[in-house]
């Protein structure tokens, strides 16, 4: 065994199959037929890991450009892709502007006041309206302006980003669209992207020249309408048992006990906690999967770890060994939202960097 296995062993793990990224990246990519499609790895690849993410999808598909959040997400996909097109959402700072020259990133210019500050480069920018969601990007007065000036701006893309594209029916959609199309039509050689993941499914005229989806790529559902087809989980969440521990009826367990044995019980810890993601995911009805079946998750969730009812499973099958799914194809990435109340994005986002994370990827045959 080398230090990094026994390592391995001193935390839960988070295993993600790239394999199965890269598919999720075909199944959207193929949604549009003249799009490129592009991957949004900001957060650290919604916390599943940049450093393994974007060089799988940039070595084994078609995908050349990323979208991160900021200008450090950006330096650091520079050293794992020395080619790719970067673009940075949050636009552009005055002391930034020579990393973006030097690291050869792209900065998505959300006013004129980056305009100015962009001006006497040369390099490529990107230019981001906003069509409504009232968040990032040029206001319609500060469009109209951009629009009717001249400018010697190198605009490799000019985008915008959808407020409400996880409900079709939601008329926003369409006026969004309505005005991009209008931007898009007086500056006709530039390429264009409106289409986060949900984005892709409501229709062809929304595609543009880009895509840009994240959630997806990473087996998320924005909202709880069906996924797509083909979009499937990527990863899974496995704990160890730390300890197992028999309780008589009326003790409790765990902070402030507000759980409490009904019966003699035995109880199993487990160690993940709060700190690794595991947000709120239990006070109610948290699920976990251990040898064929489905436990219950009780009491508080600490910080390190938490604690399951293993009273009515045959004890002969446990042990310390066995790894507990915690999120994967049992516990699935629905369940847990429901439990917990959060949405996909904030699961994701949310896992811990604690855990020991371990990458599946296996070559094309
Ligand atoms: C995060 C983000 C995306 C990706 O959105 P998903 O819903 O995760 O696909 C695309 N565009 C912008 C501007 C974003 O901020």
């Amino acid at each position: 065994m080398t230090a990094a296995d026994i390592f391995a062993n001193a935390s839960a793990s988070l295993n993600v199959d790239l394999n199965r990224i890269i598919e999720n990246y075909e199944t959207l990519a193929g949604q549009s037929k003249n799009a490129n499609c592009a991957a949004v790895v900001k957060a650290n690849a919604y916390g599943l890991g940049m450093d393994n993410v974007a060089p799988a999808l940039y070595h084994n598909t078609n995908c050349t450009t990323f979208f991160v959040a900021n200008i450090i997400e950006a330096i650091e996909l520079r050293t794992l892709l020395k080619d790719a097109v970067i673009y940075v959402f949050n636009g552009l700072f005055e002391d930034h502007i020579d990393l973006f020259v030097e690291h050869d990133i792209r900065p998505i210019l959300n006013d004129l006041a980056q305009v100015a500050l962009w001006q006497e480069q040369l390099e490529p920018c990107a230019i981001h309206f906003d069509t409504g969601i009232n968040r990032l990007g040029f206001s319609e007065h500060e469009t109209e302006q951009f629009l009717n000036t001249r400018n010697d701006l190198n605009v490799s893309l000019i985008l915008s980003h959808l407020s409400s594209s996880d409900e079709p029916e939601n008329p926003a959609n369409k006026h969004q669209l309505q005005k991009l199309q209008k931007i898009s039509n007086t500056l006709p050689n530039i390429p264009a992207s409106l289409c986060n993941s949900a984005g892709i499914f409501l229709g062809e005229e929304y595609h543009f020249d880009m895509l840009r989806p994240g959630i997806m790529l990473y087996g998320g559902n924005p909202r709880t309408l069906p996924l797509p087809g083909g979009i499937k989980n990527t990863f899974e969440i496995k704990g160890k048992i730390l300890q197992i521990r028999e309780l008589k009826t009326g003790m409790s367990v765990g902070y402030n006990g507000i759980w409490t044995a009904q019966k003699p019980s035995r109880i199993a810890h487990i160690n993940v906690g709060y700190a690794d993601g595991y947000l709120k995911l239990n006070e109610i009805n948290g699920k976990v999967f251990l040898n064929g079946e489905i436990v219950s998750v009780i009491g508080k969730v600490s910080m390190d770890m938490i604690a399951i009812d293993i009273t009515d499973r045959i004890f002969d099958k446990i042990s310390l060994k066995d790894e507990i799914e915690l999120i994967g194809s049992n516990i699935t990435l629905e369940m847990a939202s429901e439990v917990s109340t959060l949405g996909h994005y904030q699961l994701l986002t949310g896992i811990g960097h604690r855990l020991h994370k371990n990458y599946k990827l296996e070559a094309k045959a």
